[in-house]
């Protein structure tokens, strides 16, 4: 790695970040950095001396530039709703936070192209909701669409609820903006559908998780919208039906299926015990539920045809139990709030251990019968609220603490229980994260896990691109260095 020094002393190089940007663009105040150094779980807490908040380009590479000269590391921050500890500065204090939530601009709508151009600040509901005013759909949707942006939606390539049929961020983005450690801009903000000129910059920067630059633009890839969505929420007799029904829907369907979530019995009481504003869909409860969505964009009712053809014939091959059609927005509305009011129902349980886990779709029920059964004995009365996107193969492995137990002594089980559970994905060929990222989280667990070229490969291709290793240190990657180099 190459010798980083600092020529001038931080205070004076901060002072020059602020004359830069100007009064709205920075802030020392302890209450404004008290509440963007805590990441969204609690789980690290860290500290900086000055938040900066850029309104263009220009400024992120100024400030870059800057940071660069003088050896100041900087970790990107979107909406600060990720869940791997990536977008909060080391508790340590000389990292800086570079906060885009002043880069908002929907810069255009392109409706041949099928396109948005947006600064990476914009909120991910704002752009949802700008596509559907030119009548078009951008899918990526997810619990935190609210207040998480597109700059950190496509730093950690997010998932979401419509996968199965979109593809993650990834599959969204023609082109990007991004500032690179040195200040200098690549701009590659194009909307081509197929551009093969050397290696592909733009995924490289997708899933980097503000290690190899900051994510200024993006141009994203809208869809015709959906003219008719089907919803149902069906009680099945266990995780391998559901993959059946799974396989069956997407079969007869034409392919229709948007979303297919999975839904536990403990899930299902929890939600019904905690969550306001939500009533059970079935007249009894059961061990395991699945929510399937169908859209089209065909407005011709073939979609809720299929629907019911399909369930009778789950009904048929006794895959499923019982199941509800949703007839309104209303009760849609409800069938989405049980499943993305889970890991808020899951806080009033006490303490929860987190895995985001993927594994091919066909082992997700060998998954969770090993899985189950494996934490179970190693904790007797724990209890396991597996939920999630089972169409993506992405189980959201949440174990709550046995009733009772010291919450505290129980969350310090964490990386016993990952071990069990991480251990029981890599046999079955899955990815300890599927969605969420690596972050400060899981480090360890990538080292752990990856064959060492693997990790040579990474540490060389963040050695590349920021080889003082100023941009978001100590996530993902914590050693850049040269390929091959000892
Ligand atoms: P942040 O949390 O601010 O940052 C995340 C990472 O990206 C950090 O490493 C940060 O340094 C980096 N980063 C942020 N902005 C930039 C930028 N412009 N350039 C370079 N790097 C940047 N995730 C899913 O994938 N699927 C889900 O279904 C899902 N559901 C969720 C539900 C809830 C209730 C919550 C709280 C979170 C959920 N998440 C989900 C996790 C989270 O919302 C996503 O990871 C999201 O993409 C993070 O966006 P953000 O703007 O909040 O990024």
């Amino acid at each position: 790695m190459s010798k980083v020094t600092r020529t001038v002393p931080l205070p004076q190089v901060l002072d020059r970040i602020k004359e830069l940007l100007g009064p709205a663009g920075w802030s020392e105040q302890a209450e404004v950095i008290d509440a963007l150094v805590r990441d969204e779980r609690g789980l690290f807490v860290g500290s900086t001396p000055l938040i900066v908040k850029p309104a263009s380009t220009e400024e992120v590479s100024a400030v870059l530039k800057l940071c660069h000269d003088n050896a100041i590391a900087v970790v990107a921050q979107g909406g600060n709703t990720g869940l791997c500890g990536g977008a909060v500065p080391h508790e340590s204090g000389g990292q800086i936070l570079l906060n885009l939530s002043r880069m908002n601009r929907v810069i255009e709508v392109d409706a041949i192209d099928f396109s948005m151009t947006v600064e990476a600040g914009v909120i991910l509901q704002t752009i949802q909701e700008k596509a559907a005013e030119a009548d078009l759909l951008f899918p990526l949707s997810l619990g935190a669409e609210g207040s998480c942006q597109i700059g950190g939606n496509l730093a950690t390539n997010a998932g979401g609820i419509n996968v199965i049929r979109y593809g993650n961020t990834r599959d969204l983005v023609l082109g990007l903006e991004v500032v690179l450690a040195d200040g200098r801009v690549l701009n590659g903000l194009k909307r081509l559908r197929k551009d093969n000129t050397g290696y592909d910059l733009r995924h490289l920067m997708v899933g980097s998780e503000g290690t190899l630059g900051i994510i200024t633009k993006a141009v994203l890839k809208l869809f015709p919208q959906p003219r008719d969505t089907q919803s149902a929420f069906c009680a099945v007799t266990g995780p391998d039906a559901a993959l059946k029904l799974l396989a069956k829907a997407r079969a007869v369907t034409g392919d229709a299926v948007s979303a297919f979530e999975l839904i536990s019995g403990f899930g299902m009481q929890i939600a019904m015990t905690h969550l306001a504003d939500v009533q059970d869909p079935l007249a009894e409860r059961h061990d395991w539920y699945v929510l399937i969505e169908l859209s089209s964009s065909r407005a011709d009712g073939q979609l809720r045809d299929s629907l019911e053809t399909l369930l009778g014939e789950a009904f048929a091959a006794e895959w499923v139990r019982d199941a509800v059609f949703a007839e309104s927005g209303a009760q849609r509305q409800n069938f989405w709030k049980i499943r993305e009011g889970l890991p808020e129902a899951q806080k009033h349980a006490g303490g929860s251990i987190k895995h985001d886990v993927s594994v091919p779709v066909s082992k997700v029920a060998v998954f969770l019968d090993k899985a189950i059964a494996a934490v179970t004995a190693a904790l007797p009365g724990i209890r396991p609220c597996p939920f999630g996107h089972l169409g993506d193969g992405n189980i959201h492995f949440n174990l709550s603490q046995p009733e009772g137990m010291d919450k505290a002594a129980y969350l310090g089980l964490w990386s016993d229980m990952n071990r069990i559970v991480h251990d029981i994905v890599i046999d079955l060929e899955g990815s300890i994260s599927a969605e969420h990222g690596i972050g400060r989280l899981k480090t360890n667990e990538l080292e752990h896990y990856s064959e060492s070229v693997k990790i040579d490969a990474l540490q060389a291709i963040k050695h590349a691109f920021d080889p003082k290793n100023l941009l978001n240190p100590g996530k993902v990657v914590t050693k850049p260095k040269p390929f091959g180099a000892k």
